[in-house]
């Protein structure tokens, strides 16, 4: 029987040829010998080899490119890629993304270290059959005390997959904390978003450092990452979240690096802005740092109004000169509807601004210039007048 094949046309081919990894269910047009999860050929119409990426008939993207080599795509295949992404990190960095998806190259795989524990993320039906040789590969490669799945995401349910977490091996310790540019911070892999925290901003965390003075408010502050990292350059900290179990852990966080002038208020943000209106003192640097508004295209809409109200509120609690660090991880929200968003609030709040740095996630989550997708994080710091 001749190898499993699917055959696109011009249009995925030219996806492909352009570097990005993804054939889309309506570019496909013809499937041969291929069964679920199987690693395919990806041909030409003419029958040119474009490839090699593992298949889900119920994907909407039904094949991630893994190689374009007429390689196995075998332990070793895997063992090579994961070898390559962790080379790729700062070895010194206690807590660090490993392997980001398609960017490093292994479509669908999240590895993240938090000391001596590891969180796996296997987020399409092609990872997800390789787990147990994933679970091997990480124990072979970085003995860690102990895995642990977080594949309680929604992503998944596009791939036929059921949400699951848990720990795969060894014990978790009771008290992970680790260490992030000299301040502590307590993880909890199991039951904290995300794989634990938000390791996509800790540049950001550091950045804001360097603007932080007064009086600050960090709205969605979750356990406190730009609060902690700002508490020494400021006066006053207010950091407000809705979720009760991360203002805890920010609780327990700011005892163990010993910071008493950071408040948590747990609330709404929509709520707290409207009712800061027209009282109280105006702030010296505001963070904003949202879940994201927008899950698909079509909600664009609706997410620029939630972001045009926080962040015109925002502007018009800065004193003058104030900062504003405001952020975006929504993925179909680009950076010209920021700007626009932006600039719109600033006209409707008579306020000038100026932009001082736009940045992204962190060195950790790289952005693959072929594969757009992995640049969802916007970080604008910016100067109201
Ligand atoms: N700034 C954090 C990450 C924030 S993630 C860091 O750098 O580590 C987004 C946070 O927003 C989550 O903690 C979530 O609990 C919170 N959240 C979501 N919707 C909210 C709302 N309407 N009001 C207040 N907090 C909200």
């Amino acid at each position: 029987m001749s190898r499993p094949q699917i055959t696109i046309n011009r249009h995925g081919q030219d996806r492909i040829e352009q570097g990005h990894p993804w054939v889309f269910k309506s570019d496909i047009t013809h499937v041969q010998n291929t069964s679920t999860g199987a690693i395919v050929d990806i041909t030409t119409p003419k029958g040119r080899f474009l490839g090699r990426g593992y298949f889900n008939p119920a994907s909407q993207i039904t094949v991630r490119l893994l190689t374009r080599r007429k390689e196995e795509v075998d332990r070793d295949f895997f063992r090579t890629r994961l070898c390559k992404a962790i080379a790729r990190r700062n070895p010194a960095a206690p807590s660090t993304r490993l392997v980001f998806g398609e960017a490093d190259f292994l479509p669908g795989l999240i590895i993240d270290r938090y000391g001596d524990a590891i969180v796996l993320q296997t987020l399409t039906l092609g990872m997800d059959r390789l787990k147990e040789t994933w679970i091997e590969l990480i124990e072979e490669q970085l003995h860690p005390k102990a895995i642990i799945e977080r594949n309680d995401v929604a992503v998944r349910e596009k791939e036929g997959l059921l949400l699951q977490k848990g720990i795969l091996k060894g014990n978790l310790p009771d008290n992970l904390v680790v260490n992030q540019n000299g301040y502590s911070f307590r993880v909890d892999p199991l039951e904290g978003q995300k794989t634990g925290l938000y390791l996509d901003q800790e540049e950001n965390h550091l950045a804001a450092n360097r603007y932080a003075r007064g009086r600050v408010l960090d709205l969605f502050c979750y356990q406190g990452g730009f609060s902690i990292h700002s508490a020494s350059q400021a006066d006053e900290i207010i950091a407000v979240d809705s979720s009760e179990s991360s203002l805890k852990i920010l609780g327990e966080n700011l005892a163990l690096n010993q910071i008493q002038n950071v408040h948590t208020l747990g609330a709404n943000v929509f709520d707290y802005l409207r009712s800061c209106q027209n009282q109280g003192e105006p702030f010296d640097m505001i963070l904003l740092d949202p879940p994201p508004f927008v899950s698909s295209r079509k909600a664009i809409q609706s997410a620029t109004r939630g972001y045009k109200e926080i962040n015109l509120r925002a502007m018009k609690l800065l004193k003058p000169g104030g900062i504003l660090v405001t952020c975006s991880c929504s993925q179909n929200f680009t950076q010209d509807m920021f700007y626009e968003m932006l600039l719109s609030a600033s006209k409707d709040t008579y306020r000038e601004i100026q932009l001082l740095e736009k940045r992204g996630a962190a060195s950790d989550h790289p952005v693959l210039f072929s594969f757009p997708e992995s640049a969802y994080l916007q970080c604008w710091i910016v100067r109201v007048i």
